[in-house]
This record gives C-alpha cells, structure tokens and sequence, in this order.
C-alpha cells in the first residue's frame, strides 16, 4: 500500500462546509486531496488523474452520486476505483442503492473523524490488496501459459524423437559399460536391420549384440572398440552382421562413451549403426569389376602376344585357372572333319593329383551339345545327380562344372570346361561373365593362330615351289645360254661364228656411218692348210684351228672387237672405230703372234704355221652395203697370199 502522502483522495461534493471539513481531515492525515463540486467534473478528474479513492456525495444538482458511481463502474478504467458515498444519518434506501452500485463503503454526515480516516484507511488497504491479488493473479496466469507452451513443446519434442527413432533406419543404442555392452535402448529399427526385436539384445534380452557380428569381423571390431573407449574417442568402423534370417549384412556403426563428469569414469555408451550392405555390396561389385577387367586385359594380352595356338591356349587354360581358383581347367580345339570331336589340347591343374581321369567330351553329350550352340556358359553348380552326366564317364568327386564353346564367326572352334572337385561350387554371375569375355577372345585368337598356321603352311609350300621354279628356270636359263653359244659361237674353235659376226657387221656399219667413223676389217687365212691337214691329219687340223682362234682372241684388246670364223680356216677380226692405220697394226701383231706360235708345219716354206691378213678400213657411207667392206679385205688377203703369205696387205678403200 502506498503512503498516504502518495495516495489521492477525490473529495465530490457541492458543499464547500462539507469539502472544508474532509479536506482538512484528510491534508492532515498527509493524503494528496483533489476536490470536484459536481458529477461532470468528478467523472473528468478520475479518467485523467490518479484517484486512489473517492470520496462522493450522494446529493448533487444536475448528475447525483448514483449516476456518477454508475458511469464510473461502468468504465474499465475506473470501475476498479473505491467510492464511498457520503450520506445523511437517516438515508438508509441511499446507502443501499449506492452499495448496489458497486460502493465499497458509506460514511455519513456530519463526519466523525475517526470514523472517515478509519474507512478510508481500510478499504485503501483493501483496495491496494486486491490490486496486489490481481498482479499476483495476472502474474500467475501468464506463468502458467508459459509453462503449458513448454509442455507443449517438450511433448511435441519427445513425440518427435520417438518419432524419428522408430523410423530410423538403423538402431540407435545406448549400452551399459560392462564386458558384454548389454544395451539400455535400442531403436525400433533393430528389426529391419538385424530380424531381431530391439528388446532381444536390451537388458534381460536372450542375446548380445556382440553375437550378432559374424566371426570373422567379430575380434577385430571388439578391439578396435575398446580400444577407442579406452581412450575416450570416438569410434567408426564396418563390419558383417549375420541376420536373424541367417543372411549378412554390412554395417557402419559409430558411437563413442559417454563419461560422467565427476568420476571420469564411463557412464554409457551411445551409438549408431547403420545398413551399409548396398554401397558394400555396389563397392564391391564395382572392385570386382575392376579385377575382372584387369585380369581380362591380362589373359587377352597374354592370349594376343602369340601365334602359337598351343601356347595360348596354355596360357588361357592356366590364367583362367588360377584367376577362377578351380581344380582343373582344360581347353579343347573343336575338330569337325573327319567326324565331330573335341579333344583336350591345354590343361591347369591346381592343388589336387595329376592323375584324375580326363572326361572324354563328346559333342553328342547334352552338356556339351547345349555349349556349343551358343556363347553362353553352361554353368552346373551340382554335377552328382544332374542327369546331363549320365552318359559322361566324369570322375565321381567332380562337383561344379563351368563349360563354354569359343567360337569365330559363330562357329565353334573349341570349348573351354573348369572343373571343380575340394568343393561344390555355386558359380558366381561375375565368374560367368569373365569367362564368357576370356572365352571370345580365346575364339578369335584360335581362328587367327588357326588362320596363321595356316598362311604359314600356305607360305612353306610356296616356297617350295618357288625353289623348284626357281631352279627349272637356271635350268632354262642354262639351256638359253647354250643355245645362244650354239646359235653365236663357233662350234669348233668357241670364238664367234659367221651368222653373230654378219650381226655385228650390219649393227656396227650402221651405228659407224651415223656417227661417220671408221669401221676396220682384218681377213685373216692360214697358209697352206690343205697340206697340213694332208700331213698331220683332220684332228691335228682342227687342234691348230683351235689355237690360232685362242691366239688371235688373246691379242684383240677392245670390248667392241670381235674375233669371228668365217669359214673353214678363214677368221674375221671387226674394228669398229679403228682406222687403217690401227687395223695394219693389230693385222701385224696378229700375223706375227700366229708365226710365233710355232706350230710345226713341215711341207710350208716357213717350217710353221702361219696366216695371211687382208686389212680394209672406211667410214661407212649412205647406200654403202657391208659387203663392201668384207670385199676389200678379201681383195687385200688374196694379194697377201700372191705376195708370198704369211704377211698383211693393206686396202685402202676411197
Ligand atoms: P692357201 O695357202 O692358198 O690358202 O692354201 P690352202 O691349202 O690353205 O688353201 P685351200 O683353200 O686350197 O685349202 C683349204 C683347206 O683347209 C681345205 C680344207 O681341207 C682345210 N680345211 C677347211 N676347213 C677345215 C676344218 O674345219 N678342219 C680341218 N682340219 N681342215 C679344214
Ligand atoms: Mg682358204
Ligand atoms: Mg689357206
């Protein structure tokens, strides 16, 4: 409650005796007082001031006291006002009807001090109660707004992790610190992700989590996590989980511990764990592939390097063998002549006996007919019982069997079988897939090495034939050549015969009387021949003819010169671009060298062998036959021989 000296009395009356004596009632108890001679005014003063109280007069010209308390009760702004009314002793219908219109109190006139100051005082102290009450009223209710927005809020907010956690997909945990991480919570999603509901691995549950990670993974993750919680960080890892479905999944998980602040102790564990299987399995999918086309390149690098069929399909047999870690890889080349067959031609064995026996594959046998029709593998993941084997003779710990024709063209050229025997063996689609992509390459490069092979085989017999040709045409060359020697050469003496000097003759009277030079002729005749035939015989004849050609063939120096026979014992030797002069030279060494031979000739004057030259030289004229030229030598000779023989005469020809 405000001091008095705070508080604001309104006084409301007409009578000032009235007015003089509450005023200064009310001033002396130290209250602020206002005062209004009538209802209008009472009504202005209490909407624009501060009018703790209000002291109001029941009798007023023009607006009473009752209408003055109605108007202002009815006003919000002034309505929570006390207003005691001022009455006579003996109005008690006034004092009623005033209380009715919400009044707090009456006091009557004439004022007793006490009295008023009391009134006042209590329902000033009430007034400011209730204003007190009201606050605390007002206060309260606006906390309890707020607190039910709260409540709203944090019951939207659990609503709305509960939410999310039952829609999570993964499990949420929280685990107890102890040996086996037993869990506190875990999230709905448990059960998509493992096939077992949350509440199996929580307290009192049938399982631990721990049992829910496949063996292989299962040590290395508890290390690593313990590891991590040992020193308190964070922990991130993947690993395999076997489902309740007996299936495995790959998992992320992420969690850490949660350590209470005052021991430093660990309090919990809170974490994470995610369904990684697809990107796993997509990344290992993707690692494969990125295997399968290495090792593809490898095997058709190595399959492309050789021409050798037997050395790519060694190489095939043994790189698909160990890249698809079977037992026994064998190839075979596919024979259709004489009749159909596929025999063995490379194999791969790998950590079991030599001694297993081959399988005798035949094209008839469904398995193998069923390859050869198409680029796709046969692939059989049980071969015991399958009743395609019944007519194969397969040894009985054959298992799985993977069979493929290569082919070229789509046709077969031979089939590739992987045989495993330690295991059964569900062929993967990636096995499959890799061996049909081996399997065209290894088809063409056999049609190639097939095809080269060929061309080589091809190539050796051409050779062969190119050899023989070669030496039936030395062998026709040799023959050309004879005949030529036959056709150009004299038979008995080896020097050129008549038809190759008559040749030359005509060939070089011609280029000479072109180039107008000169074209010598030396006629040689051996001397008396008749009497040494007649003497020492036709053999010993022909043997001196022989060396009288040799002898002349060694004296004549020029390439361009020829040494002819012309007839029995008669010889021709041609110039060309020889002057007489030149020609007289060579006529005397030959004459000279003949003499100097010394064949024996006992009926000749000289005791010897000899000859006799003409010689003749001209530059060949337009309409000049050669004859000329063999004409005048021959005139030249017959004047050697009249001249005594064994001597050279010259012709000059103008
Ligand atoms: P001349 O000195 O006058 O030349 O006397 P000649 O005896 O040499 O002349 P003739 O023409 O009378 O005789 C040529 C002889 O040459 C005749 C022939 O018996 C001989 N004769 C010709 N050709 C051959 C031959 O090829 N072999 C041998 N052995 N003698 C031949
Ligand atoms: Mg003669
Ligand atoms: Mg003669």
């Amino acid at each position: 409650m405000k001091p008095a000296s705070h508080t604001t009395i309104l006084i409301v009356d007409d009578s000032e005796v009235n007015i003089r004596i509450l005023r200064e009632f009310l001033v002396r108890a130290d209250f602020e007082v206002l005062v209004a001679r009538d209802g209008m005014q009472a009504i202005t003063m209490t909407r624009t001031g501060s009018v703790d109280l209000i002291l109001l007069d029941v009798m007023m010209p023009t607006l009473d006291g009752f209408e003055v308390c109605y108007q202002l009760k009815a006003d919000d702004e002034t309505q929570s006002i006390p207003i005691i009314f001022m009455t006579a002793l003996d109005e008690v219908k006034s004092r009623v009807r005033g209380l009715t219109l919400g009044a707090v109190d009456y006091i009557t006139i004439p004022f007793q001090r006490e009295e008023v100051l009391a009134r006042l005082n209590v329902h000033l102290r009430l007034h400011a109660l209730t204003r007190e009450l009201k606050a605390q009223n007002e206060q309260l209710r606006r906390e309890v707004t707020v607190r039910a927005v709260i409540e709203e809020a944090l019951w939207e907010s659990s609503a709305t992790l509960t939410n999310l956690l039952s829609n999570l997909p993964g499990i949420a945990y929280r685990c107890r610190p102890d040996t086996e991480w037993t869990m506190e919570f875990a999230s709905i999603g448990c059960q998509d992700l493992s096939g077992y509901p949350p509440e199996t691995f929580t307290v009192g549950g049938s399982r631990h989590f721990w049992q829910l990670i496949h063996e292989e993974d299962c040590a290395a993750v508890r290390a690593y996590k313990q590891q991590a919680l040992a020193a308190r960080s964070r922990f991130q890892t993947a690993y395999r989980i076997i489902t309740a479905q007996g299936d495995q999944k790959w998992v992320w998980e992420q969690g850490q511990g949660i350590v209470d602040a005052a021991t430093g102790g660990l309090r919990a564990i809170e974490g994470f764990i995610a369904d990684i299987t697809a990107q796993k399995q997509a990344e290992i999918a993707r690692q494969r592939e990125l295997e399968r086309a290495l090792l593809l390149k490898r095997i058709t690098a190595d399959i492309r390097s050789s021409l050798d069929t037997q050395q790519i399909l060694q190489t095939a047999a043994s790189a698909l063998g160990q890249a698809l870690q079977v037992n026994r890889c064998t190839l075979h080349t596919y024979d259709t002549l004489p009749q159909p067959r596929i025999p063995r031609v490379a194999e791969y064995y790998a950590d079991i006996q030599h001694t297993l026996p081959e399988v005798a594959w035949a094209v008839e046998q469904p398995v193998v007919a069923a390859a050869l029709a198409s680029d796709r593998a046969v692939a059989i993941h049980t071969v015991p019982g399958d009743p395609r084997f019944a007519t194969v003779a397969v040894p009985d710990s054959l298992q799985s069997l993977l069979f493929i024709r290569t082919s070229y063209q789509e046709q077969p050229n031979g089939a590739i079988c992987l045989e495993q025997y330690d295991r059964p063996r569900q062929w993967q689609a990636a096995e499959i897939e890799l061996l049909e992509a081996v399997a065209a390459q290894m088809g063409i490069a056999i049609a190639q090495a097939h095809y080269f092979e060929q061309a080589q085989r091809q190539r050796a017999e051409l050779s062969a034939q190119n050899i023989a040709l070669q030496e039936t045409e030395a062998a026709l060359v040799r023959a050309n050549q004879n005949l030529h020697r036959l056709a150009t050469l004299d038979g008995l003496t080896g020097v050129a015969n008549r038809r190759q000097f008559n040749q030359r003759l005509r060939d070089e009277w011609q280029r000479l009387r072109r180039e107008q030079k000169f074209l010598a002729l030396v006629l040689c005749d051996v001397d008396y021949f008749k009497q040494y035939n007649d003497t020492y015989g036709h053999l010993a004849g022909d043997d001196s003819l022989r060396q009288i050609a040799r002898a002349l063939e060694r004296l004549i120096q020029r390439p361009a010169d020829l040494v002819a026979r012309y007839g029995g014992e008669e010889f021709a030797i041609l110039l060309p671009n020889t002057t007489l002069t030149g020609a007289a030279h060579v006529a005397g060494r030959l004459t000279q060298a003949i003499a100097a031979l010394e064949l024996p000739h006992q009926t000749a004057p000289s005791g010897w062998v000899t000859i006799s030259a003409g010689v003749a030289a001209l530059v060949p004229l337009v309409d000049q036959p050669p004859e000329l030229l063999i004409a005048e030598a021959d005139r030249a000779l017959y004047q050697a021989k009249q001249q005594g023989r064994n001597r050279f005469v010259l012709q000059a020809v103008v």
